[in-house]
């Protein structure tokens, strides 16, 4: 008997000759390349798609072994994971890089399966593969991206925290030294909000330019967003003579910028962090850097090293965590609510809970500052359930008083997926609040700290097991978005607002844009554009063929009771759709909605 005997139940009635044709048709039609090998790897069977993908007939390979398609791109640990998983009877799934007849590398992403008879006994490996090297062309673009400044091309922030956690491990085993230095520009403002923003951006790139010309090739200069900067010096005589460094950046700025040939004065305000003596973490010393830029700016002086008298300073201000914990106990935090709407038909789609702090005294703090607090404080996890029970219960309310919201999502931080109780205590909420568990979404926001990826990975497959929605938040904007893609359970991918933000101005995003929509059209995701503001963003968006948006076009975060006013409006401004323009769609692309 055939090794695919007992994959045959539900073909009774065929003969067995019969149902030997019809799967061996299948796999000769199938739009998967397809390659079976016996257990020493020597190849005994290829498709018709393994030869349109790799260029080489059957009759050239049937006998070789599968190394014929090698790029010699993939280490030997690549190789011994490979075997060792097949070794245990597992299938091994990746994406390959491999090499076709006429010489040129492809990204396949491939499933090794290991085919027992009915012994038991491993007897064949089949595998199964798609070409993704379009996906992956799209994910490095992507990850240029995500990686740098689209304005001065610089590194970003998230390149920056990258590269100084790499160097920070290697600090751990030498006595090295490096320093952090934060660059905050004195009299950027000015220009900008007098000579106009097209002039400030200019000046930004010159800015940059300068700054570079005043570093050493080692350092590395980053922007980290506005009129910020920050450089990573290496080494223990660089940061021996940081202070000649700060010198030199004062002095490329001396010379007045010259903006549309009228002078322009920048200078710097510069806070210096040493590792390890001022910290050995990375959000550590650029937040200790921060701080001693502050106290040059507030005195005056052009550059200052941390001390830890700073930081004692501004915490008697205010002590985000201290005043958190009063907050998570006083009833200061709490959520609103922001609609997804069908961009076709307005229709509302769910609602995304957002979670609000207000402080007695200094007024709304934004999530984006005490959300990183309550991360590093572990206090995520009681918050995050809060908020996971206060959404689930207030679904509840709505579906008791007859206000029709399909969904609420709710966001997670990564840490929150680590912690093996959150698909118990959402198991509970579902329960507890007698909701079906599809009406709830979970937002990841696509990182690349995911620190325990198979842990996550797990309790992302407990969701998708209790019938939870996963969404990826902020796509496009973490390095690995489609490998994420690729090993999560993802129902929704929300599109970053920087990329809708974009749209219009740089056809490159527009293209991105539609690339991303091309992935998830082809794993049937549902896909949401962050960030919708204008009807000429919602028009293109309809147009690239998106689904769903949100944004403050739509709404803007609200109370809970806002949302039954926003849905008894007969037909307020936002949920009519604009008119899609008449152009034709363009060939291959999304078919027009509607
Ligand atoms: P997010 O999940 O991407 O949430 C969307 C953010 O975009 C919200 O900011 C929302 O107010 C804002 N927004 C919506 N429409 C527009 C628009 O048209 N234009 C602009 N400029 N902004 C728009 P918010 O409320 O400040 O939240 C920031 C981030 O904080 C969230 O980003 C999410 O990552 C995090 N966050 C919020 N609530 C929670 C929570 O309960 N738990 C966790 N772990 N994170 C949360
Ligand atoms: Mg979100
Ligand atoms: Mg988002």
């Amino acid at each position: 008997m055939f090794w695919w005997g007992k994959y045959m139940q539900g073909m009774e009635e065929l003969s067995t000759e019969e149902r030997v044709t019809v799967l061996s048709s299948a796999l000769e039609q199938i739009a998967d390349s397809v390659m079976i090998t016996d257990t020493t790897g020597v190849i005994k069977y290829v498709n018709d798609s393994f030869e349109l993908l790799t260029g080489y007939s059957r009759h050239e390979v049937i006998g070789l072994k599968p190394s014929v398609v090698k790029s010699g791109r993939h280490s030997l640990i690549f190789y011994r994971r490979l075997w060792s998983k097949l070794a245990e009877g597992r299938p091994f799934r990746s994406t390959f890089i491999n090499r076709r007849r006429d010489g040129a590398i492809y990204y396949e992403s491939k499933t090794i399966t290991p085919i027992r008879a009915f012994s038991g006994e491993v007897t064949h490996y089949v595998a199964t593969g798609r070409d993704v090297s379009d996906r992956v062309g799209l994910e490095d673009r992507l990850r240029h991206l995500a990686y740098s400044d689209s304005l001065t091309s610089l590194p970003n922030r998230t390149r920056f925290l990258e590269l100084l956690r790499n160097d920070l491990a290697g600090l751990e085993k030498s006595d090295e030294q490096l320093a952090v230095l934060f660059i905050d520009l004195d009299g950027f403002k000015v220009v900008n909000d007098s000579r106009g923003h097209v002039l400030g951006d200019q000046l930004l790139i010159d800015v940059g330019r300068r700054l570079r010309q005043a570093l050493y090739g080692s350092d590395l200069l980053a922007r980290m967003g506005g009129d910020e900067f920050a450089v990573l010096v290496r080494g223990r005589k660089s940061v021996d003579s940081v202070g000649v460094i700060c010198d030199h950046i004062i002095q490329a700025l001396e010379t007045p910028f010259l903006v549309e040939d009228a002078p322009a004065y920048i200078s710097a305000s510069i806070g210096i962090a040493r590792a390890p003596r001022d910290g050995t973490d990375a959000v550590t010393l650029i937040k200790h850097a921060d701080t001693a830029m502050y106290e040059a700016k507030r005195k005056g002086g052009c550059y200052r090293f941390f001390k830890p008298e700073m930081t004692r300073a501004a915490a008697e201000q205010f002590n985000i965590r201290n005043d958190l914990r009063r907050a998570a106990r006083t009833g200061e935090l709490y959520l609103e609510y922001q609609p997804q709407v069908h961009l076709g038909s307005g229709q509302l789609r769910g609602v995304e809970a957002l979670l609000r702090w207000r402080h007695p005294a200094h007024g709304p703090i934004p999530p984006t500052s005490f959300i990183p607090a309550l991360e590093d404080t572990g206090m995520i996890r009681t918050v995050g359930l809060w908020v996971v029970r206060e959404a689930c219960a207030q679904l509840r309310r709505w579906q008791n008083e007859g206000v029709t919201v399909p969904m609420v999502s709710i966001n997670v931080s990564p840490q929150q997926l680590e912690d093996p109780d959150l698909t118990k205590d959402i198991a509970s909420a579902i329960e507890e609040f007698q909701l079906d568990p599809g009406s709830l979404e979970i937002e990841l926001v696509e990182t690349s700290q995911l620190a325990e990826i198979d842990r996550v990975e797990e309790a992302l497959r407990q969701l998708d097991a209790l019938g939870v929605r996963v969404a990826l938040d902020d796509f496009g904007t973490g390095f690995s978005a489609l490998t994420h893609l690729h090993r999560f359970p993802v129902h929704t991918v929300k599109i970053d607002r920087d990329f809708v933000g974009m749209l219009g101005k740089e056809t490159e995003d527009a293209r991105l844009i539609e690339g991303i929509l091309g992935v998830a059209r082809s794993l049937t995701l549902d896909v949401i554009a962050e960030g919708v503001e204008t009807p000429d963003q919602w028009a293109q968006l309809r147009q690239l063929g998106c689904d769903f948006g949100q944004g403050f076009l739509i709404q803007r975060p609200c109370g809970a009771a806002d949302i039954a006013t926003f849905l008894s409006h007969s037909g307020p401004p936002a949920l009519v759709p604009p008119p899609v323009p008449d152009t034709p769609p363009k060939p291959g692309g999304p078919p027009p909605l509607v």
